[in-house]
């Protein structure tokens, strides 16, 4: 008997191809898509290997633990880094960037994470572009978290690499993942003798190999069914149409901040401003003396299939995220995430008012 997953007609370079160019749809670009046989990590380690070197100065914005890792990255290539680091509860300005720029004029590159899944906060990216355009460096974004979750335009924004995932909003697979290359990234890395050749971390290796041959042949065997998960991912995403999955994802963010306010029980919203708050996960501040791993505990208890978590590391204690992103971005879920929620600060003592939560949500989904 065929197996679904097993028994399947070879990925050739075509249906790759075709792959490739519905992703750069979906990000409105002119630019060369690779899509990387790995997790996201893999293509946003592969950009920052090669395009940046010891003569390199980057402008490394941190607003979670991304940015951090950017920055190891990019000293391990021996660039001198700046370090750009905001709370995570707010967002970087464009007159941050600007500042930047004026106290170190020899800034060549700069690397920002769009939105943060792991904080909460997203980044006003067309605004930054702006600025960094205006200097002529190379601009590396990290798109994971907000593709599907909130526009994400590399040519109108001029991103040089832009890196993507479909695990989060677009509710794909996590094993593929795709990165748009400028003409001047491009340059970069064919310049640079650092930059990883003959190696799977290799973008150069895509563009030697497959895009400047017409891509009619493969490096290597494809990862097949990642593949097609992330072509049938996309072709959902295009038959809702992008705008009205980005506009789910914001109506959860909106309907997840105003229910946890009505909640009470003091829980408060990780980002303070609105504004900031990134339309892919909510994160929550538990009150003083609780722990939200144990507060996600009990709510999982009350209702498994809530999509909550708590932070990663040490805002394991502080941190709740609510993940309402792919097909978790629905007013269900958002409903069931704060009714569990509700029941697990009753259950430690807190008063909350869930219908009061519940009406709050409804009346902010837009
Ligand atoms: C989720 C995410 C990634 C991918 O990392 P995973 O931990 O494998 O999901 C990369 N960058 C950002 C900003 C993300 O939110």
């Amino acid at each position: 008997m065929t197996h679904p997953f097993l028994d399947l007609p070879p990925l050739g370079a075509d249906r790759f191809a075709a792959i490739e160019d519905r992703v750069a749809r979906l990000l409105s670009t002119e630019q060369d898509v690779v899509i990387m046989q790995g997790e996201a990590l893999l293509p946003l380690e592969g950009a920052i290997r090669a395009a940046a070197g010891p003569g390199t100065t980057a402008l490394n914005v941190i607003t979670g633990p991304y940015g951090q890792t950017f920055g190891d990255w990019l000293r391990d290539c021996g660039a001198t880094v700046i370090d750009l680091a905001v709370p995570f509860h707010t967002a970087v300005t464009a007159e941050e960037i600007r500042q930047a720029f004026a106290e170190h004029p020899e800034i060549d590159f700069v690397s920002l994470v769009h939105a943060e899944a792991a904080t909460g906060n997203t980044n006003p990216v067309a605004e930054i572009g702006e600025v960094v355009r205006a200097h002529g460096a190379l601009f590396y974004l990290d798109a994971v978290a907000s593709i599907g979750a909130e526009p994400v335009l590399p040519d109108a924004w001029g991103v040089d690499l832009c890196v993507i995932g479909a695990q989060k909003a677009m509710g794909g697979p996590a094993g593929v993942s795709a990165v748009s290359v400028s003409e001047r990234a491009w340059a970069r890395m064919a310049a640079n003798p650092q930059a990883p050749r003959r190696s799977y971390l290799s973008l150069l290796d895509w563009k030697e190999r497959w895009i400047d041959g017409g891509r009619k042949a493969l490096l290597h065997a494809p990862a097949q069914l990642e593949m097609l998960a992330l072509e049938a991912c996309v072709e959902r995403v295009e038959a809702a149409g992008l705008k009205a999955v980005i506009a789910r994802h914001a109506s959860a963010a909106v309907a997840t901040r105003a229910g946890a306010v009505a909640l009470g029980g003091g829980l408060e919203p990780y980002v303070y401003q609105a504004r900031d708050a990134a339309p892919v996960a909510t994160t929550l501040r538990v009150p003083s003396g609780l722990v939200a791993s144990e507060l996600v505990r009990r709510a999982l208890a009350a209702d498994p299939a809530v999509p909550l978590a708590a932070g990663g590391g040490a805002l394991a204690k502080e941190m709740i995220r609510v993940n309402h992103y792919g097909a978790e971005a629905t007013p269900g879920a958002v409903r069931a995430s704060l009714a569990a929620l509700g029941a697990a600060l009753s259950e430690q003592g807190l008063t909350v008012d869930v219908e009061g939560a519940l009406r709050a949500a409804e009346g902010a989904w837009r």
